[in-house]
C-alpha cells in the first residue's frame, strides 16, 4: 500500500542504454531468459532488453514496453526480478493521485525481490546471486537527523522505488545496494514479495502504535496489508477486531487471528466496537477519510488512531474536543526501516505469518489494477517473471 511523502525527482533511472560490451550488452550471457536484443538509441549497437509495464500519462493505462536493460551506476546492484507485488501506492503512482506526483514515463513497483546479477564498481556489501527485496524507501541520506536516529523512513532526501526512481514492474530494476534488503532462505520469492511492503509497513504500523496484551486492536480494511495487520496485531498481543465491507475478507482475517469481525456494509461500525468496549488502537489501511473518522470514534480514552492509508482526498473532521478530553493520540505511519523489513522477513521465516496473494504476468497489468480497484481481490496480487 500507500503512501508517500514522495520526491519528485528524475524517474529516468531505466532510460540509459546498458554500455555496449558491459556482461549485459551480450544476450547470451543470460542465456535461458527472455532477454530481446534491440537498438540501442545513441550508438546502434545490440543491448539486452526487458519488458517493463510503464505509466506514461496518468489518464492511460500502464504500457508493456521493451526497454534497455540499466546499468547500476557505483552504488548500485542490478537485480534481476523473480516477483513483484501490486501495491494500491502502484495506482495511486499510476494515476497521479496525490499532491506530490512522479512524473512520467515511470515504472512503478516497490515490493521487488529478485537476484543480484551485477554489481556497482563501489559496491562491496552485496555479492552477485543474492536474492534481495526492493522496497519503497529506495534510498537515503544516511546522514541526517532522522537516518542516524532509527527514522530512515523520514529523510527528505530518500529516493522511493516506482515513484521517485524506476521500480520493479520490470524484468529487471537497478537499486541502492544499501537499501536492499536480503531474503531470507525459507522464503518464497512469492511470499516475500507482499512482505516488502504490506508486511513491513503495518508491523511497523503496530510497533509504534505500543500495543499491550489486554487492549483491543481494530484492523479497518483487510485486504494485501489488512491481512497482515492482523497477524501482527496478534503476535504483539492484542485482542484483534477486523472491519471491513467484503465477507469473504473478513472469514479471511477470522482465520489469520482476528477475534471480531465488523462488516461495516451492513452494521455501524462505531457502534459494533463500542459494543465490544471499545479499540485501544485503530490502523486505517482503507483509503477513505470516512474509515479515519470511524476509527477515530472507535477509540477508548487513551486510544491510537495509527494513519496509514492515503487517500486521494485528504481531509477528515475529527473532534478537537474528544482528542484532548479522551487523550487520543493521531499517529502518521509510513512504511518502515530496513531493520523493520528483516524482522518481518524473520517472522515470517519462523512460520509465524502467512501470505494470501495469487499470481499474475506481467502483461496482465492494467487487469490486476482493475481487479484491486473493483475490491474483489482478498489480499495481494504478484507479478511473476
Ligand atoms: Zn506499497
Ligand atoms: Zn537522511
Amino acid at each position: 500500500m500507500l503512501r508517500g511523502s514522495a520526491r519528485s525527482a528524475a524517474s529516468g533511472r531505466a532510460e540509459g542504454p546498458d554500455a555496449p560490451g558491459s556482461p549485459l550488452g551480450r544476450t547470451e550471457v543470460v542465456a535461458g531468459r527472455d532477454l530481446r536484443p534491440c537498438r540501442s538509441r545513441t550508438d546502434g549497437a545490440n543491448v539486452a532488453a526487458m519488458r517493463a509495464a510503464v505509466v506514461t500519462a496518468f489518464d492511460q493505462p500502464l504500457e508493456i514496453q521493451d526497454r534497455p536493460v540499466p546499468a547500476p551506476g557505483p552504488d548500485e546492484v542490478l537485480v534481476r526480478l523473480e516477483t513483484s507485488g501490486l501495491c494500491h501506492t502502484d495506482i495511486h503512482a499510476a494515476h497521479g493521485d496525490w499532491p506530490v506526483k512522479p512524473t512520467p514515463p515511470f515504472v512503478p513497483g516497490h515490493e521487488g525481490v529478485g537476484i543480484v546479477e551485477k554489481l556497482g564498481s563501489a559496491v562491496t556489501t552485496r555479492r552477485i546471486g543474492e536474492r534481495v527485496a526492493i522496497p519503497w524507501l529506495g534510498y537515503a541520506c544516511g546522514e541526517c537527523r532522522f537516518c542516524i536516529d532509527g527514522r530512515e523512513t523520514l529523510c527528505e532526501k530518500q529516493h522511493n522505488s516506482g515513484y521517485s526512481v524506476d521500480g520493479s514492474f520490470a524484468e529487471y530494476a537497478v537499486a541502492s545496494a544499501k537499501y536492499v534488503v536480503p531474503v531470507p532462505d525459507g522464503i518464497s520469492s512469492m511470499d516475500a514479495a507482499p512482505l516488502t511492503c504490506a508486511g513491513v509497513t503495518t508491523y511497523k504500523a503496530l510497533k509504534v502504535a505500543k500495543i499491550v496484551p489486554t487492549e483491543r486492536v481494530a484492523i479497518f480494511g483487510i485486504g494485501g496489508l489488512g491481512h497482515l495487520a492482523v497477524q501482527y496485531a496478534a503476535i504483539m498481543g492484542g485482542t484483534v477486531v477486523a472491519v471491513d465491507v467484503e465477507q469473504p475478507k473478513l472469514d479471511l482475517a477470522r482465520e489469520l487471528g482476528a477475534t471480531h469481525t465488523v462488516d461495516a456494509a451492513t452494521t455501524d461500525p462505531v457502534a459494533a466496537i463500542q459494543a465490544l468496549g471499545g479499540a485501544d488502537v485503530a490502523v486505517v489501511l482503507a483509503a477513505s477519510p470516512r474509515v479515519f473518522e470511524q476509527a477515530f470514534s472507535s477509540l477508548n480514552r487513551g486510544g491510537r488512531l495509527i494513519c496509514v492509508a492515503l487517500p486521494a482526498d485528504q481531509q477528515m473532521s475529527i473532534s478537537i474536543f474528544e482528542t484532548v478530553l479522551k487523550g487520543i493520540s493521531i499517529i502518521g505511519s509510513i512504511v518502515g526501516t530496513r531493520q523493520d523489513l528483516a524482522e518481518v522477513f524473520e517472522l515470517h521465516a519462523a512460520g509465524r505469518t502467512k501470505i494470501i496473494a495469487e499470481g499474475r504476468d506481467l502483461e496482465q497489468v492494467n487487469e490486476a489494477i482493475d481487479e484491486v480497484l473493483s475490491g474483489q481481490v482478498l489480499a495481494r496480487l504478484v507479478f511473476e517473471y
